[in-house]
């Protein structure tokens, strides 16, 4: 198969680790006889540098011309003091927008090798962690309408948060057919107790649900599931949420796990073209040294696989190739501990790539 993909490698740590996840790209392609056209594409605070705007037309244009589209991480300290709707990080809502990526899906898995890095107690890593947040992208909060005014010596601000029946009914189907894929069980989060718009989310959730009835369904109000993430998250399957709680909560999944460095993302439309990229940020901190953990990269690039190229046994060749890379004891800095050897960002890179291998049927 010929694929081509947008490649925005982005600010800070960006175009570290996407280099990383091309190298395991390139290599599946070697394997499995596949030719990845690569389509490189500027965003966020590198956007502004060269042209002045964080979302240039042509990045759009090639995006929506691509087969997928594959993002390291925007923006950083150089770019904090721009206005609002001038930073780096409206990129992403724009493409996002832009492409109809109404889904995002973020998986939340304990690696074994890698228990020791959870905060949680073992007795609650042991129980294993394995679901699924599915969060809606392009609605609620982060896209009403916001304001500042100053009225006498007060100064005030809103931000709007609305949804449509049809943007709630829409991700509620993605999160029921996740859950068909799953153990069938979804965890619909709102604040119903308080917001209309959880209200609304609520009813519709429950209508979509008699679609199907072989998956189970609860609801959680959003801080009762922040707390229950850290209490028993062996108890969720599919997270079901709207755009803000699911920042949060994805982000305390992820940490969960043991490190933000590992968990991929995609988003998701109405075609196959979808936004593949690590849940974290530009890591300004550690940008330039190396020293990134690729690996949610890398897992992004294997998500990019199967939903959007249909290519499920590459996706889990990369799967398994980042498993016998942990298995043989290799950690970048965010995960390491006693007794591992600590690798760098490109060393991590090779090592996985190395160990893809098409498995004899
Ligand atoms: P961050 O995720 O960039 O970093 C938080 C901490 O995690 C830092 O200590 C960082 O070093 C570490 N970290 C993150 N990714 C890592 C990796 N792959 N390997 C090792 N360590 C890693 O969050 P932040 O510091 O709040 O934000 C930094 C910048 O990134 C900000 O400008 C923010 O707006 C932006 N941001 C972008 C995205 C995105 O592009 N999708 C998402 C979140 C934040």
């Amino acid at each position: 198969m010929k694929k081509t993909i947008a490649v925005i490698k982005g600010d800070g740590i960006g175009p570290e680790i996407v280099k990383e996840a091309i190298r395991v790209l390139d290599r599946i392609a070697e394997e499995f006889g596949h030719t990845f056209v690569y389509h490189e594409a500027l965003a966020g605070g590198a956007a502004i540098d060269a042209c002045g705007e964080c979302l240039p037309q042509r990045t759009v244009d090639i995006c929506m011309a691509s087969d997928s589209v594959l993002l390291g991480a925007v923006g950083g300290p150089k770019w904090d003091d721009l206005p609002g709707s001038q930073r780096p990080e409206k990129a992403l809502l724009e493409i996002r927008s832009k492409m109809g990526l109404y889904a995002n899906l973020r998986p939340a898995i304990l690696f074994q090798q890698l228990a020791d890095a959870s905060p949680l107690k073992p007795a609650l890593v042991q129980k294993g962690i394995d679901f699924i947040v599915v969060r809606e992208l392009t609605g609620g909060i982060y896209f009403g309408e916001h304001q500042t005014w100053q009225k006498g010596d007060e100064c005030a601000a809103s931000d709007l948060m609305l949804y449509t029946k049809r943007e709630i009914e829409r991700i509620a189907r993605v999160a029921f057919d996740t859950a068909m894929k799953r153990k069938k069980h979804v965890t619909s989060v709102d604040k119903a107790n308080v917001l209309d718009t959880s209200r609304l989310w609520r009813k519709t959730v429950e209508e979509i649900a008699k679609e199907y009835p072989e998956v189970a369904l609860d609801h959680m109000y959003v801080d009762n599931a922040a707390m229950q993430l850290c209490k028993n998250p062996a108890q969720f399957d599919v997270i079901l949420t709207e755009n803000m709680f699911g920042d949060i909560l994805s982000d305390e999944a992820s940490m969960i796990t043991g490190t933000i460095g590992t968990i991929g993302s995609s988003s998701l439309g109405e075609g196959t073209c979808g936004m593949y990229e690590p849940i974290h940020g530009s890591a300004p901190d550690i940008a330039g040294q190396n020293k990134a953990n690729p690996i949610g990269t890398i897992l992004s690039a294997a998500m990019m696989l199967k939903y959007s190229f249909g290519m499920e046994k590459e996706s889990a060749c990369v799967e398994a190739a980042v498993n016998t890379v942990l298995d043989g004891g290799y950690r970048t800095l965010d995960m390491m501990s006693e007794g591992k050897m600590l690798v760098s960002c490109s060393e991590m890179g090779t090592k996985i790539a190395a160990a893809i291998h098409k498995t004899k049927e």
